[in-house]
């Protein structure tokens, strides 16, 4: 079964291997065709008329969070906070926990696997606070090592933050055993960055026992420019505003303001109503194949490139083995600068990534400037295996020439 036709893009590039997902990815013609829909049939400013139109776009919108939420295994749609996406999610988080919840000399932990979104957010907060900035480090295979975890939580520990999934590594974090463990031991707030995982793998929210879960749009097939934050209801409103503005209050005095009940108390200003709709319908889509099926695809691409990526015999890859990582492959190849190797694939039609992901603390400790990474989708398949291997072949005998 192959789902590239169900992409645009990708049917009317016949020769183009995209394998930089992990980045942003491709959009289904479904996601397209919902965004057309809204604007032509249902468009109006929602929330701010009496009129039917704008009672409609009302609808649609909140129809659309009940189902992103329910996808995300939220119980209380109401929990769901549209935001830009992952990193607007996580300044919303770390900025309005550090008003309420973090004093000076309380502890904040992040882990090194950490995109900058999740770690320079949390620094900053822990700045901002006096708060000391606590940072687990990993295990040689790209782990977060858990033993140093343990004993880094005490009673100071106001949050810890971790990612789901590196989008550097492609590492799967032991959710579940991470929340176990804060939880035996303080009562830090728990915030995981789901970015890489919410696309790529079954998330059920009300499971997984962390305060707040943090996700974009683009990267699972919705537009760009919408995400969200589900956190639990306790969290939600125990914690202030983010932005002021249009939609978020109750009522304003000339003194005070009081705040809308949820979501709406951290929504200010005109929502991106037509991207909630297309997020919704690449849910709708996701949901039509079956996360499973999604994650069982990409696992089996990404260990196949990574066989075969090693028999070439001049690649260091980076993270742990296949099947503990999602469908992220970052690796080097021998005397290649990331860029000129991303520079050569992109000659054959083959777009990777490359660079510092993000995560520059994470390169630091893999004494790297860059990798290239090559990211799978569910559009991928093993034609999109073989032209990264070949490329990465030409490219190493290319420099193995010109170096002799
Ligand atoms: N966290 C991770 C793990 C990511 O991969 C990304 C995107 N590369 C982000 C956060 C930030 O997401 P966005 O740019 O969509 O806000």
């Amino acid at each position: 079964m192959t789902y590239r036709s169900d992409f645009p893009l990708l049917v009317a590039n016949p020769g183009l291997h995209y394998l930089d997902s992990a980045a942003s990815a491709q959009k289904p013609r479904v996601v397209l065709d919902a965004i057309r829909d809204y604007y032509e049939t249902s468009y109006a400013n929602p929330h701010r008329g009496a009129y039917s139109l704008s009672v409609l776009a009302t609808e649609r919108y909140h129809a659309a969070r009940a189902r992103i939420a329910a996808f995300l295994g939220a119980a209380d749609a109401d929990t769901l906070v549209f935001t830009r996406g992952t990193t607007e999610a996580l300044n919303l988080l770390a900025s309005s926990i550090t008003r309420s919840n973090i004093r000076s000399k309380d502890e904040i932990v992040v882990t090194a696997l950490e995109h900058h979104s999740n770690f320079v957010t949390w620094q900053q907060a822990a700045i901002q606070a006096g708060a000391t900035f606590r940072i687990c480090e990993l295990t040689p295979d790209g782990h977060i090592d858990l033993d140093m975890l343990a004993g880094m939580l005490g009673p100071r520990t106001r949050v810890v933050a971790f990612g789901h999934v590196s989008n550097a590594l492609g590492t799967i974090n032991p959710a579940a055993e991470i929340v176990s463990m804060v939880r035996e031991r303080c009562d830090a707030l728990i915030i995981c960055d789901g970015a890489q995982g919410a696309p790529h793998l079954p998330v059920e929210f009300d499971q997984l026992g962390v305060d707040a879960y943090a996700f974009s749009g683009h990267k699972m097939g919705g537009p760009m420019g919408i995400g969200g934050l589900i956190a639990t209801r306790t969290l939600l409103e125990s914690i202030p505003p983010y932005q002021f503005g249009g939609d978020m209050i109750e009522f304003v005095h000339d003194e005070t303001t009081t705040w809308a009940p949820l979501p709406h108390k951290f929504e200010a200003g005109t929502p991106n109503s037509a991207g909630a709709v297309g997020l919704a319908a690449a849910v709708g889509y996701l949901q039509a194949i079956g996360m499973d099926r999604v994650r069982s695809h990409e696992q089996k691409l990404v260990a196949l490139a990574q066989r075969r990526l090693e028999e070439l015999g001049s690649v260091i890859i980076y993270g742990p083995p296949a099947p503990e990582r999602s469908g992220v492959l970052s690796f080097n190849v021998a005397d290649v600068h990331a860029h000129d190797l991303a520079t050569i694939l992109d000659s054959t039609g083959v777009c990777i990534r490359s660079g510092h992901h993000c995560a520059q603390p994470l390169m630091r400790r893999l004494g790297v400037a860059a990798t290239a990474r090559a990211s799978f989708y569910i559009y991928n398949d093993e034609s999109d295996v073989d032209a990264l291997v070949t490329g990465v072949q030409q490219a190493a005998s290319l420099f193995a020439e010109t170096s002799a």
